[in-house]
């Protein structure tokens, strides 16, 4: 009865196991055509300064239009691309395509472009993020890399080395979606940050849980005392943006203030609304 048991689950493992692969491999098959097709696409999504709410820097965030699929979220394909390899030549393409957008902007924002773990692994990076810089003409104080906690786990030695080279560079340096892993704190005494993007689930539970609150408080005094600027991701409500205010949160980045916008756009990014004054008015 047993045996009988572990089988019939071991069958079912299999079943799923094969249909999530199958759909790996056509995401993988998907995503080959994809480079060559010219089908991705970049939006930014600006930065706010809280204290004057002008436009400090933006996001680059990958899109996928496929013919057929249309536009699909990176949570959709960015995984499959890092464990194929495929993000390599994505993240390539990524970085040279937001340096060349933010060096034509009127206005001198940094522009901030996600890197994974496997372009640290399989790829030059220091060598790409120097020679995109030099074939694009983007001042490196333009630019910022951001990373998460998940390539600080292995190869430390190696990783710091290149974290330092950037900041040599006069390239800053983020830890995105801080928070949400496990060491957060002594990556920071660790690697070299110029800056630390608060998880989004902090900012969106502060305003309900007074632990949050007081951990996000402490986040931007930490932030100033390390001498690391500080944005907040994922704002969403004015009473969110006031929070922040009053904790000294230097920048912020979220659906109050800008969706993700063309690279058009960007260049003359504005804020939906303002929080300033005592009434919220639309900007
Ligand atoms: P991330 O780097 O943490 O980027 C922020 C994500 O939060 C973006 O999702 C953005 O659209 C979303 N967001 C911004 N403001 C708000 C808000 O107020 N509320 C909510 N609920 N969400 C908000 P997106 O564009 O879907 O990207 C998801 C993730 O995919 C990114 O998270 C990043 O980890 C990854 N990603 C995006 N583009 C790239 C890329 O070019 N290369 C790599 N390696 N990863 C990328
Ligand atoms: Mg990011
Ligand atoms: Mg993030
Ligand atoms: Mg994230």
């Amino acid at each position: 009865r047993a045996k009988y048991d572990g089988g019939q689950r071991m069958c079912f493992f299999e079943r799923s196991m094969d249909k999530a692969l199958q759909r790996r491999r056509m995401v993988e098959h998907e995503l080959r055509l994809a480079i060559g097709r010219d089908e991705f696409d970049l939006l930014y999504q600006p930065q706010f300064s809280l204290e004057t709410e002008e436009a400090c820097g933006t996001e680059a965030l990958i899109r996928w239009h496929h013919p057929v699929h249309g536009k699909i979220a990176p949570a959709h394909f960015i995984s499959v691309a890092e464990e194929t390899g495929l993000i390599v030549p994505l993240g390539e393409w990524v970085l040279r395509r937001a340096c060349s957008d933010a060096v034509k902007w009127e206005k001198p924002l940094t522009v901030a472009v996600n890197l994974s773990p496997a372009q640290f692994r399989d790829g030059d990076i220091v060598q790409t993020v120097a020679s995109v810089l030099k074939d694009t003409g983007l001042p490196p104080e333009r630019l910022e890399l951001e990373i998460t906690e998940n390539l600080l786990i292995n190869d430390t030695e190696e990783v710091l080395q290149k974290l330092k080279t950037f900041r040599k560079l006069g390239v800053a340096v983020a830890m995105d979606d801080f928070g949400t892993g496990f060491s957060s704190l002594s990556y920071l005494a660790r690697f070299p940050f110029s800056k630390i993007k608060i998880d989004r689930h902090f900012i969106q539970t502060m305003t309900k849980d007074p632990a949050v609150k007081a951990i996000v408080r402490t986040i931007i005094a930490l932030g100033k005392s390390l001498d690391i600027t500080i944005t907040a991701e994922g704002v969403e409500t004015v009473e969110q943006a006031r929070m922040l205010r009053e904790f000294g949160c230097p920048e912020v980045q979220g659906f109050l203030y800008s969706q993700p916008i063309s690279a058009e756009e960007a260049g003359h990014a504005k804020p939906k609304v303002s929080t300033l004054s005592k009434h919220t008015t639309a900007a």
